[in-house]
């Protein structure tokens, strides 16, 4: 190898030593390596690089063991085993259910401990969650109590479409990733009704993405998500991927249709924190070395539907 090297050198020096412009040396580097000796070898240690760092990023992304970002509408049922025992219990001054607790996941319930202090230190001490994780069996009694509900309203096919409007069947239900919360207010007797005259649901509508939470539903978005406008209803998606959708004022679905478009996401946030997010199509062929993914700076690895992923870099702080 060593010698192959001095070779090389030796070459180059050669063809260098006739060189005349920057034009005429780039022309000559081009046709140097276009030289049967000499391509393999410059390729080589690229390609030996790039591919051991593509199988590294490949099979970090297979441990990873939570798709914190994955889509799930009624376009995208859950195709990936949810553990209710990695599920956390929410503590009691959230949530005063009587019958049984509520749970959800460990990094959404590190999210709302910290909401609930805040909101509490501000003087909203009326939130309440009255939902968070379901599991199969349980959105499924859900969605058929509610339907049966509509059936004594509306004819079969209106009671139906009342139903999806507001609840998902089984299988396609955020509750059942332990990422979703429906908040209401002690004030309101813990009812859905009028959430946005309180006071501590508009400091909440404002802030919750400081949280990583996202209004799942918004209105006017109805269109879009499928699903009537639900002011109670959280999603977590963590920083700084609901940061971002709300600054530009998106839904979920607008922003997974986004960054399938533009593949690379570049994002400051409100602290001159610098991130990137990157689609991952083809899992086994995506150059992560060609592309810049820095493994070692991913704040978050996560499925995003049946076959993509979506990888969130640090980059820098700005200032
Ligand atoms: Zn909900």
């Amino acid at each position: 190898m060593k010698n192959f090297h001095l070779h090389l050198l030796i070459v180059y020096i050669l063809i260098s030593a006739t060189t005349f412009t920057i034009t005429e040396h780039q022309t000559l580097f081009s046709n140097l390596s276009e030289t049967e000796d000499v391509q393999p070898i410059i390729s080589q240690d690229y390609q030996s690089t790039a591919e051991s760092y593509n199988l590294l990023v490949f099979e970090t992304i297979q441990q990873d063991e939570f798709d914190e970002l994955l889509l799930v509408n009624t376009m995208n049922p859950i195709r990936v085993d949810i553990n209710s025992m990695d599920m956390l219990a929410i503590t009691s001054d959230m949530s005063i259910r009587s019958k049984s607790e509520e749970y959800v996941n460990p990094a959404c319930l590190n999210s709302l401990e910290q909401l609930f202090i805040d909101a509490k230190n501000l003087g909203y001490d009326d939130l309440i969650i009255n939902s968070a994780y379901r599991d199969y069996h349980s959105q499924e009694a859900l969605y058929n109590n509610r339907l049966a509900a509509n059936l004594k309203l509306y004819d079969y096919e209106t009671a139906l479409a009342h139903t999806d409007q507001y609840v998902a069947m089984a299988g396609y239900s955020e509750h059942q990733l332990g990422l979703a919360v429906d908040i209401s207010s002690t004030d309101l007797y813990r009812s859905y009704n009028r959430l946005e005259d309180i006071p501590s649901f508009q400091w909440l509508y404002e802030n919750c993405y400081k949280y990583g939470l996202l209004l799942r539903y918004p209105k006017g978005k109805e269109n879009i998500t499928s699903i009537a406008y639900e002011p109670w209803h959280f999603r977590y998606l963590g920083q700084p991927t609901a940061e971002y959708i709300y600054m530009q004022n998106l839904c979920y679905e607008e922003y997974v249709n986004r960054l399938k478009d533009e593949e690379i996401i570049t994002f400051i946030d409100e602290n001159n924190e610098s991130y990137t997010m990157y689609y991952i199509d083809h899992l086994d062929s995506y150059d992560f070395f060609e592309m810049g993914v820095n493994i070692n700076n991913a704040i978050n690895i996560s499925k995003l539907d049946s076959s993509s992923y979506v990888i969130v870099v640090w980059n820098h702080y700005t200032n």
